[in-house]
């Protein structure tokens, strides 16, 4: 019955170990697949290059395969036409994978678009985990929001106390807004 016990806990232990490096290795290694549709696939750009430099968060290895990706980053308007392409990219990237939706287009459709043809929100066909909003929203703003997903990888809350402490952050239930963004020199 002892012996059992400590097999049990041992067991328990290595398991934990284990999901602790796959964290540690997902934490590190996101493989974004961008959707650029406007202006904000341009701050998107200047996010993987080397002023701002995602590779610091190990966030820097663009996929253009949704296959092989477990970030998207919506930085643009998605217009109703795009709604089922965007969505079948989505359902193609293999879980666990994430959403960031960057920007008041992609989040909202944006205001001063308001027409038949924008759809008012890539959340009306897909989870999104962490919205930023801008119009368009500052590179560090993108860099929060990755930090922020790597710590719901690790359980860590740096980042949400962080933003929580500069009112930046608002949180409703599953959902995480992100404002504005600190420029970086
Ligand atoms: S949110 Fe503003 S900057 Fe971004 S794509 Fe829309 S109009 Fe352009």
């Amino acid at each position: 019955m002892l012996e059992s016990e400590i097999l049990t806990t041992r067991a328990d232990k290595f398991k934990e170990f284990i999901k602790g490096i796959v964290s540690w290795g997902r934490k590190w290694s996101f493989w974004p697949i961008p959707i650029g549709t406007a202006c904000c696939g341009i701050e998107y750009m200047a996010v993987v290059s080397s002023h701002f430099d995602a590779s610091r968060w190990g966030a820097e290895v663009v996929r253009f395969s949704p296959r092989q990706a477990d970030l998207m980053v919506v930085a643009g308007t998605i217009t109703r036409k795009m709604a089922g392409v965007l969505r079948r990219v989505w359902e193609q990237m293999a879980e666990p994978k994430w959403v960031i939706s960057f920007g008041s287009c992609a989040s909202s459709g944006n205001g001063i678009y308001q027409t038949y043809s924008v759809l008012e929100g890539i959340d009306k066909i897909i989870p999104v985990d962490v919205y930023v909003a801008g119009c368009p929203p500052r590179p560090e703003a993108l860099l929060e929001a990755i930090e922020f997903l790597q710590e719901k990888l690790d359980g860590k809350k740096e980042i949400f106390k962080k933003l929580e402490s500069e009112g930046r952050i608002i949180q409703a239930g599953r959902k995480t807004l992100i404002l504005g963004g600190h420029e970086i020199r």
